[in-house]
């Protein structure tokens, strides 16, 4: 018998699929772009991605309906979905938090807040054409640095000064102008690593000097630096650890001293203060931190330091010394590739404006009206805060004010801790999971609540936190805070 298909049964018929939803249920494009929703939208978003919006959201419906999961949906509703999806999306990346971290200035929440007096000037330079490069007086040309050399030389006491991108821009324009193909001698004991990607002996090379290192990693001498001077040394590089300290059995050359040696060598001495500080901070009852006006003092002949550290300004990147020796820098090609634009400028002068009025300067400058805050003030603060916050989160969990020891951060007195306050929040339960929660939902908020978790707790460091309304608003949109346990 031949297997002939037709002997074989005939198939059963196809089941039929459950009976398609009847997408008829979903309103026309046309008809959800009519609604009032739906025109909102198009006024903050613009007609095309509405329309678009619109789609993606009858899509999504449609595929949910032929799942079998929803059901019918009314324009207003689909307009609702557009509109949520747009808003979100036009949301910034770069959005403002709350830093409760307890580093004042902490290089991933971008480092120093700027005081009023210089977001106006930034915002002056923003919208108007200025005098960047432009002498007023006699109508010729000037020079970006002309706007705040004065005002740096007068804060220093250097001769000159020239400002670019960051410090390490500061510290490759200045090995690459001084001592490109020759020779920088730099102790083994200061050849740091700053956060990932900066590495003095990687920006070193970079910058075309020959790493020429003396010493050892605890211990440098006065000699060590003597023996290695040769007729083709370019410069000797000082760095200040700005973010660990060797203790124990070690030995380094004073700038003071180094200085001398330089000198006596015919070889420019470079310190790289890293932070640097304009003001004596003992002033404002913090431990001193070496001052730019000290390195020149020293007899340094060119300083770098940042814009955005203990400055508590703008990114840039300072460097000051010798007329002659930013004379060279300036003309280095690459001045030009690491300059300040207008805006970041503008800034830097109003920052800078702040520190001829030292008295005022920690009410002012918000770096160190931070990192001077008084632990009474914060206690006060955890107090006022502390009944709102616990409303928010509901019974599932603990809040206490806590002692904190917060960090000046980005380097800078590694060792110092601040005593200061903070809010301590724990799981009633102990479980370290709704307290993770907890702290994924305050970074996930419209502005994102930034802690730390330590010892079983998120704590909330206080020492950053001025405007308690905008912060307690912010929270308050924590959704189903009570379901977090
Ligand atoms: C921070 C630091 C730098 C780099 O400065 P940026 O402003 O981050 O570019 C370089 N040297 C030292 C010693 C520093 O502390």
């Amino acid at each position: 018998m031949s297997a002939h298909p037709a002997s074989f049964p005939a198939a059963p018929p196809p089941v039929a699929p459950p009976p398609v939803a009847p997408l008829r249920v979903l309103p026309s494009v046309d008809a959800v772009l009519k609604v009032e929703l739906a025109r909102a939208a198009t006024e903050r978003h613009g007609r095309q991605a509405t329309t678009a919006a619109v789609r993606t959201a009858l899509d999504e419906r449609r595929a949910a309906l032929r799942a079998g999961a929803g059901g019918a949906a009314t324009p207003e509703e689909i307009a609702a979905s557009a509109l949520a999806r747009l808003d979100a999306a036009a949301a910034p990346s770069l959005r403002p938090v709350f830093n409760l971290t307890g580093t004042v200035l902490h290089t991933n929440l971008g480092r120093a807040i700027f005081a009023e007096e210089a977001v106006e000037a930034a915002v002056r330079a923003m919208r108007s054409a200025v005098a960047l490069e432009y002498d007023l007086d006699g109508g010729k040309r000037g020079e970006r640095d002309d706007h705040v050399r004065g005002l740096v030389c007068e804060l220093t006491g250097a001769e000159d000064a020239t400002l670019v991108n960051n410090n390490a821009a500061a510290v490759l324009l200045v090995l690459n102008t001084l001592s490109q193909g020759k020779p920088a001698i730099v102790s083994r004991g200061e050849l740091i690593e700053i956060g990932g990607a900066f590495r003095m002996p990687e920006i070193m090379r970079r910058a075309g000097a020959e790493l020429d290192e003396v010493g050892t990693t605890n211990r440098t001498h006065a000699r060590d630096y003597r023996d290695a001077i040769r007729p083709e040394t370019g410069v000797i590089l000082k760095v200040h650890t700005s973010n660990y300290r060797i203790e124990g059995f070690t030995k380094e050359v004073s700038p003071r001293e180094l200085a001398e040696i330089a000198q006596a060598g015919g070889v420019p001495l470079v310190n790289d203060l890293g932070s640097g500080t304009l003001a004596d901070l003992a002033r404002y009852g913090l431990v001193h931190e070496p001052t730019v006006r000290e390195a020149v003092a020293e007899g340094a002949d060119v300083v770098t330091f940042s814009g955005d550290k203990l400055l508590g300004g703008p990114q840039a990147g300072f460097i000051v010394g010798r007329r002659d020796l930013i004379a060279r820098i300036n003309k280095n090609p690459m001045k030009r590739a690491l300059r300040l634009d207008k805006v970041r400028l503008a800034a830097v002068e109003a920052t800078l404006r702040l520190y001829r009025d030292p008295d005022r300067l920690a009410a002012r400058l918000p770096t160190l009206r931070y990192l001077t805050r008084r632990p009474e003030d914060m206690a006060a603060q955890a107090a006022r805060l502390k009944p709102a916050l616990a409303a928010i989160l509901g019974p599932a969990f603990t809040i206490d004010a806590t002692a904190c020891r917060s960090q000046i951060g980005s380097g800078a007195l590694p060792l110092e801790t601040l005593e200061g306050v903070g809010l301590a929040i724990a799981s009633r339960d102990g479980s370290g999971g709704a307290l993770n929660r907890l702290a994924d939902g305050l970074r996930r908020l419209p502005v994102p609540v930034i802690g730390r978790i330590d010892d079983n707790a998120l704590v909330l460091d206080l020492r950053c936190l001025e405007d308690e309304a905008a912060f307690l608003a912010s929270v308050t949109a924590l959704e189903g805070a009570h379901e977090l346990a």
